[in-house]
């Protein structure tokens, strides 16, 4: 029944009335319907172990490890099923960095009590995931390709805080509480990857404070974003949804790195942790409310249902802004004509274009390029410099592997596309 009142904003103001009630009287009976009522609002949501606020949220944290930790226990079976290596057994020293790095993460976490273990599996590809039980899967590709600690502190950083913002368990509650809520903006797919880049945000924050406080470089995760930007753009094209971009999460990386770098004591723990987990510069811890009977039960019913609400408006906007920015992006894109391409020494590829417009000019205009050969699809990228005027030419050059030679590019399909351009100020 909860849900159904969840996104109705009118609801919002009898629990007010009734906290106000409550409080006030003291009266027997509504203690006892406060009580209730707060049993009822804690089975069905959790307190931000961040923040402190309330949201929605259908299993508690054993219940979430145990589910978690399901997931992760029939990968390992299917791991050994297929005869592949695990951890140490994978590779030592490798491991041994993982296992080092993982733990003077956690051991800072709001998770800190509980007993986690890193994993790493035999992938070559660059990832690493949370189920939101007590461990971390990572893939072999993601440590050999990073050879900085800080940079892998940082992804481990990010996981964790996955589980610890809840996010897993958020988005079950989250999902049924908008199918539930007949909201047609909410079952749209711009909508949940809206959902998914404020979730991502989210444990990029919480990530970065953890790299500071257990003495690893702030600023790694930033880096990680800009390399995945330079070699990739926003690798718009072959996403479902425009997802979050790289070049934003990278400038948004940036600056929480800069908000928590003074607690920042390279390969230290900082002392003061604990309570820096509460009180940073990046969030406040709320003050403990009313109990349950006194009024508790009404305000952990209030406090669901607005932040609730508030995601929900949060990822609206966020969606809309994003299919905004997209619609620019397709606009830009329909505007530009290939003149000529030539291939150049060093296996590359020079394009040139123009850019058919009255308005706007262009800003950090990036030109991508999709190559089937056989099964595999290719992206490729060239950044522009500079300011792109409308009617105006400019040189696209990409750098193309050593498996895709220059030569090859007129045979196979290709396809050109804007990956990323914000308008000129
Ligand atoms: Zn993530």
């Amino acid at each position: 029944m909860l849900y159904k009142l969840l996104f109705n904003k009118r609801m919002i103001r009898v629990p007010l009335v009734l906290a106000g009630l409550v409080g006030l009287a003291g009266c027997q009976a509504l203690q006892t319907a406060d009580r209730g009522l707060y049993q009822a609002v804690e089975m069905v949501s959790e307190n931000d172990r961040v923040t402190g606020r309330r949201s929605l949220s259908l299993a508690d944290r054993n219940a979430q490890i145990r589910q978690g930790n399901q997931y992760i226990e029939q990968l390992l079976a299917e791991e050994r099923q297929a005869g592949r290596k695990l951890n140490g057994e994978l590779d030592r020293a490798q491991y041994q960095r993982l296992v080092r790095l993982f733990d003077r993460i956690q051991r800072i976490s709001h998770l800190r009590q509980e007993r986690w273990q890193p994993l790493l599996i035999d992938r070559d590809s660059f990832n690493a995931f949370t189920t939101g039980g007590t461990y971390i899967v990572v893939h072999l590709g993601l440590m050999e390709q990073l050879p900085d600690d800080d940079e892998v502190a940082a992804v481990v950083g990010h996981e964790i805080a996955h589980t610890v913002a809840n996010h897993v368990g958020e988005s079950q509650g989250h999902r049924i509480a908008s199918q539930l809520s007949g909201s047609k903006a909410a079952r749209s797919g711009a909508y949940q990857a809206a959902f998914t880049h404020e979730n991502e945000r989210e444990a990029d924050r919480i990530g970065i404070l953890y790299s500071a406080l257990a003495g690893f470089d702030p600023y790694a995760a930033s880096r990680i974003w800009q390399r995945q930007y330079l070699l990739e753009g926003n690798a718009r094209a072959l996403m479902l949804h425009d997802h979050p971009v790289n070049a934003e999460r990278a400038e948004e990386a940036r600056q929480v790195a800069a908000a928590v770098a003074s607690y920042y004591r390279p390969g230290q723990q900082n002392p003061h942790y604990e309570a820096l987990l509460e009180n940073n510069a990046l969030w406040q811890a709320q003050q403990p409310g009313p109990e349950a009977g006194a009024g508790g039960g009404v305000l952990a019913l209030l406090s669901t249902v607005t932040d609730t609400w508030l995601q929900h408006e949060q990822a609206k906007a966020e969606a809309a802004r994003q299919q905004q920015r997209s619609a620019f992006v397709k606009a830009v894109e329909a505007r530009m004509t290939l003149l000529e391409s030539r291939t150049l020494a060093g296996n590359r590829l020079q394009t040139r274009w123009q850019y058919r417009a009255s308005a706007p000019p262009l800003n950090q205009l990036v030109i991508g390029l999709l190559v089937q050969q056989g099964e595999q699809l290719s992206r490729h990228v060239a950044h522009i410099d500079g300011v792109v005027r409308p009617n105006g030419q400019f040189v696209a050059e990409f750098n193309l592997p050593e498996t895709l030679p220059v030569q090859d590019l007129p045979s196979l399909p290709v396809r050109f596309y804007v990956d990323d351009v914000v308008p000129a100020q």
